[in-house]
């Protein structure tokens, strides 16, 4: 039976990377070894890793003034890396929008003065603060750009003037257009929608690596990884491979412009459903519903847990919400196709008739 993959994350590859991957498993282009077996120093990687970077760039058109770094320790890891680096026992303004923003929260403060300049706390993180009052010479402005588990997403993006604004983008990069030069800094684990775990993405500019805090352990200091490019120590070569994949394959599809749309269509027929009729429930204000994220009530937790167990059983993976928040969540990045929502759909007008 074919299988729908709604996971938050770990989340769905691309078929046609999965098949390229296998294919190339046990010999790269041919040389007799498999990418797991040579060197990160070895001329097949440098290709690799040199064409992932500019793929991104490509892609994101990212400007000549930013580092694209391929780094380890998961989104969680620049938790705490992001205010080891820049804060400096200053002042930093973060936005609270959900359980991903106050785990980035909670680290910050280990190292200087955090505002908490703006909250969707009161609403059980059902929207995205508008209003936003930064604080005079704050280093930096944090953001999350989507919340994985309550389903609300950036539309625009504050205006932070000359203060660096920083996002974690976990689960939206490259999920549609975005302008970089509006940011410091932006970090995504890959798990979500550019490639396997073990692999996090940051961009960051140049003047922020330059005036990031010395005296870091190497390790954790954006300098070690910039002026290495990535390369410092042993990457995740894997991981950084089917990036590379995943961005071949994001470009060959026509781009940010062509997958927004497609992301666009894809949240729209979810969304539209649950406006539709009272048997589901979005759960998030709708001018911040997430594109990537959907989250979603039935009447009851029997109800919820019924529609769970059919839809595993009918192929549909992955649509229980997070832990944390229980409910329904479908996610829907990049590499999930259209087909799988409009069969979701189908599911769902036929559980709902049944019930
Ligand atoms: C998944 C996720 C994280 C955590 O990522 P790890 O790579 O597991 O550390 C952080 N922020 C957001 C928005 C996420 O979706």
């Amino acid at each position: 039976m074919k299988k729908h993959n709604f996971y938050a994350g770990p989340a769905i590859l691309p078929q046609e990377v999965l098949e390229k991957a296998k294919a190339e498993l046990t010999s790269l282009n041919g040389i007799g070894l498999s990418v797991m077996e040579i060197s990160h120093r070895s001329k097949d990687f440098d290709a690799i890793i040199t064409s992932a970077e500019e793929n991104f760039k490509k892609l994101l058109n990212i400007p000549d003034n930013y580092h694209v770094l391929f780094l380890q320790g998961g989104a969680s890891q620049q938790f705490g890396m992001i205010p080891m680096n820049l804060l400096k026992g200053g002042t930093a303004d973060y936005v609270n929008t959900g359980a991903w923003a106050k785990k980035a929260i909670k680290e910050a403060k280990l190292f200087g003065d955090v505002n908490v300049v703006a909250s969707s706390e009161d609403k059980d993180f059902s929207y995205i603060p508008k209003e936003f009052n930064f604080t005079d010479g704050c280093e930096y402005v944090h953001i999350t750009s989507n919340e994985t588990i309550g389903g609300i997403q950036f539309n625009d993006f504050p205006d932070t003037g000359d203060i660096p604004l920083i996002a974690d983008m976990s689960s939206d990069i490259m999920s549609k257009k975005l302008d970089i030069s509006k940011f410091g800094l932006i970090y995504a684990g890959a798990q979500k929608n550019i490639g396997p775990s073990g692999v996090t993405l940051v961009i960051i500019r140049d003047d922020l690596v330059k005036n990031s805090a010395d005296g870091i352990t190497t390790m954790l200091s954006y300098k070690t990884h910039a002026e290495k490019k990535s390369l410092y120590n042993t990457p995740p070569s894997f991981g950084i491979y089917i990036i590379k994949l995943v961005t071949d394959w994001l470009i060959e599809l026509g781009g940010l412009d062509e997958i927004e749309k497609i992301n666009a269509e894809k949240a729209g027929l979810l969304y539209d459903k649950f406006d539709s009729d009272d048997f589901y429930n979005g759960t998030a204000n709708k001018e911040d519903r997430s594109k990537m994220n959907v989250t979603f009530r039935l009447q009851s937790e029997e109800l919820e847990k019924k529609f769970i167990e059919e839809a595993t059983a009918a192929g549909f993976i992955g649509l229980k919400g997070h832990r944390s928040v229980g409910g329904c969540r479908a996610s829907i990045y990049n590499a999930l196709p259209l087909e799988s929502v409009q069969e979701l759909i189908k599911f769902m007008d036929e559980f709902e008739k049944n019930n």
